[in-house]
């Protein structure tokens, strides 16, 4: 016999029982008692189930977002020589689509200020001259030992234009003192003035609407030796699905719609939500800029 654990059920006219800890509700709204140890295990549930109605609708938008690429896909494989979808490494990627503007004095004043605090601090030597860090990952064992990453990734970027450069507006393109402080471990002549100029000299004339300094038409402007630590390692889940995709066709290329999260709001043919972006093993970059976004469909009829 299977021993089980009895929990005492209501009686009529008995006070109801928490269904987490089978206490008597005393006091506290529905059917969970107000002792601490049942509110906390109730906002528990309750984010837990926020997690899972937010991957849900993920995974919703995610489906209804490759069936309607799919043949755009097929197109853009097709147009680069590789005649099946399913022999060419591809996947979605975000798309932002905003116009490049010339950057404000109140804007330029701001970055300024932040990038010569930055140097200020990161030249601030009362600490000691910084060594280079020994155990830390980021500047050193990351640095030496990562293979570095195939340049088809770089279709998910470019069908993207940059969406996670847009935090990089309000953080200064992510300046630390630590990024300040890794230039000197690289290169320990470096001078305050010297970085200042280097990091002036590569602000674009336009750059993304709201985004970061160094946002502009092209992608980013600002070298990657000189970028913080983060833009040179963020993967947004997009590029790391296609770094999946790639492993598991290497050699194939890749081709990526980039494509907006509000398409779904636009059901008709050729809105204006999608770049096509392809690159080939030897680094061929095509915008298949005339292909469009076919109609939204009831899903059992899209193909
Ligand atoms: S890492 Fe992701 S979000 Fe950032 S530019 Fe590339 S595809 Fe876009
Ligand atoms: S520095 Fe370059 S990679 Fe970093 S947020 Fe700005 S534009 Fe993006």
């Amino acid at each position: 016999m299977v021993a089980s654990v009895f929990f005492p059920t209501s009686h009529p006219g008995a006070p109801p029982r928490c269904r987490l800890c089978h206490q008597p509700v005393t006091s506290g709204h529905g059917d969970v008692c107000d002792r601490p140890l049942c509110q906390t295990r109730l906002k528990i549930e309750a984010t837990a189930e926020t997690a899972r109605r937010k991957e849900a609708k993920e995974a919703a938008w995610r489906a209804m977002s490759q069936r309607r690429t799919r043949k755009v896909l097929r197109q853009a494989a097709k147009e680069i020589g590789v005649p099946h979808l399913g022999r060419i490494a591809h996947g979605l990627a975000p798309y932002i689509d905003m116009p490049q503007v010339s950057l404000s004095e109140s804007r330029r004043a701001a970055f300024v200020a932040h990038l010569n605090a930055v140097l200020d601090k990161g030249f601030d030597d009362t600490d000691g001259v910084p060594t280079p860090p020994e155990t830390d990952p980021q500047y050193t064992t990351r640095l030496a030992e990562e293979a570095p990453e195939p340049m088809v990734l770089n279709a998910a970027c470019i069908a993207c234009q940059g969406d996670c450069c847009l935090m990089g507006g309000d953080r200064h393109a992510f300046l630390t003192v630590e990024t300040i402080r890794c230039q000197r471990w690289k290169d320990p002549s470096v001078t305050k003035d010297a970085l200042r100029g280097a990091f002036l000299s590569r602000i674009p004339e336009t750059s993304t609407v709201g985004s970061c300094v160094y946002h502009g038409s092209q992608g980013c402007t600002l070298d990657r030796p000189l970028r913080a630590d983060i833009c040179n390692s963020f993967q947004c889940p997009a590029r790391r699905d296609l770094a999946k995709a790639v492993a598991r066709r290497p050699g194939t290329g890749a081709v990526v719609a980039g494509l907006s999260k509000t398409h779904v709001s636009d059901p008709s043919a050729g809105a204006p939500y999608l770049r096509v972006v392809s690159v080939t093993e030897a680094g061929d970059v095509t915008v298949h800029d005339h292909l469009r976004l076919p109609a939204l469909r009831n899903s059992r009829t899209e193909g």
